[in-house]
């Protein structure tokens, strides 16, 4: 793969002349402001040169856009004046899933007082069975809306399914990716088109390579305001629901120009982990923190055993907050 960087108001059609001459298949698009041109396969386009290149970076890893090599920077991904991947440590904040108007209100009115600044809920749920509580659909984005413009927080929600695209795309500030799709790739290819800020979550059995390539496929339309959230894989282990992979969310960061979020709520699988798995998250230099708070977490419709009071949300922010100021960041 050869990631050609242009130069600015440069003419490059002779560029696109020559490879279409090349027989090689290339994709050009805008990215954080430069104008690239990917084209593979190598050995099709090794010896072309033209005066619109301003630097021809040869890729080896399977991973291209979003890897640090071209792009030295990190990455910040804004929504509204929330900023992820600066020295403000982000967190967001909600019940696993939208349950009710009043239920929304109470959380997201505790969050923001302690300190979040996204709010979270999910409409769509991705459910293990279909017997379980699927959640409101639209209508559990519409009370998200309704009470993140009320308490003034934007609001992430998980999309499942292309065919809702339109929905997310006029009501949502952030897309979730869940889980479950984090290899649907053409979810991930719709979500890149629709241009909006994106949380990936990293497949359960997925390795942070594949989680990367995953990530290609939304900045490779042009997206690229892309969020990576570890979220806990599959392994042996049975103490956990699932294994917060801080190692892998460490190695990440050194692969990546794009911010990393923890979610510490699903591996943690029982409240008791949440806070611990939370703080060791930030300690590893997670940018981001998504958080399941509902307000009475016993009764909850999915993830009841996971999420935390409003109370305990509030104790966790400000141990959050005592270790943000020691790693000299902000939350
Ligand atoms: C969620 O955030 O509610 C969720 C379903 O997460 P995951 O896809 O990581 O299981
Ligand atoms: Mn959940």
């Amino acid at each position: 793969m050869i990631l050609y960087i242009l130069k600015d108001k440069k003419d490059y059609s002779l560029l696109k002349e020559k490879l279409n001459q090349s027989s090689a298949s290339f994709k050009l698009l805008n990215l954080y402001g430069k104008n690239l041109i990917l084209a593979w396969p190598d050995q099709y386009v090794k010896n072309i040169s033209d005066e619109s290149i301003e630097v021809a970076i040869e890729v080896k890893k399977p991973y291209v856009l979003s890897s640090n090599e071209w792009k030295k920077e990190p990455t910040i991904v804004n929504i509204g004046d929330v900023n992820i991947g600066s020295n403000k440590i982000v967190v967001a904040a909600g019940p696993c899933a939208v349950e009710s108007e009043e239920q929304v209100e109470i959380v997201a009115k505790a969050v923001k007082r302690a300190g979040a600044s996204l709010l979270r809920g999910g409409a769509y749920k991705p459910r293990t069975s279909p017997y379980s509580f699927q959640g409101l659909g639209e209508e559990g984005i519409r009370i998200l809306r309704k009470v993140g413009d009320e308490v003034g927080m934007p609001i992430v929600t998980e999309i499942m399914d292309t065919r809702d695209s339109f929905i997310f795309k006029n009501y949502v500030d952030m897309i979730q990716i869940g889980a479950r799709n984090a290899q649907n790739f053409s979810l991930l290819r719709e979500v890149g088109k629709l241009g909006k800020p994106v949380l990936l979550k990293r497949g359960l059995g997925n390795t942070v390579e594949e989680w990367l390539q995953a990530a290609e496929y939304i900045l490779f339309e042009g997206n690229g305001n892309v969020v990576l959230c570890e979220r806990g894989i599959r392994t042996f282990e049975r103490s956990t629901r699932f294994t917060l992979d801080i190692g892998g969310m460490v190695a990440a960061k050194l692969m990546t120009h794009l911010p990393i979020c923890a979610d510490p709520s699903h591996p943690a699988g029982k409240r008791e982990l949440v806070h611990s798995l939370a703080l060791a998250a930030v300690a590893a230099g997670a940018d981001m923190l998504l958080i399941e708070v509902h307000p009475t977490p016993e009764k909850a419709l999915s993830d009841a055993e996971q999420q935390l009071t409003p109370e305990s949300f509030e104790v966790l922010m400000n141990r959050i907050k005592s270790l943000a100021r020691a790693l000299g960041r902000d939350v």
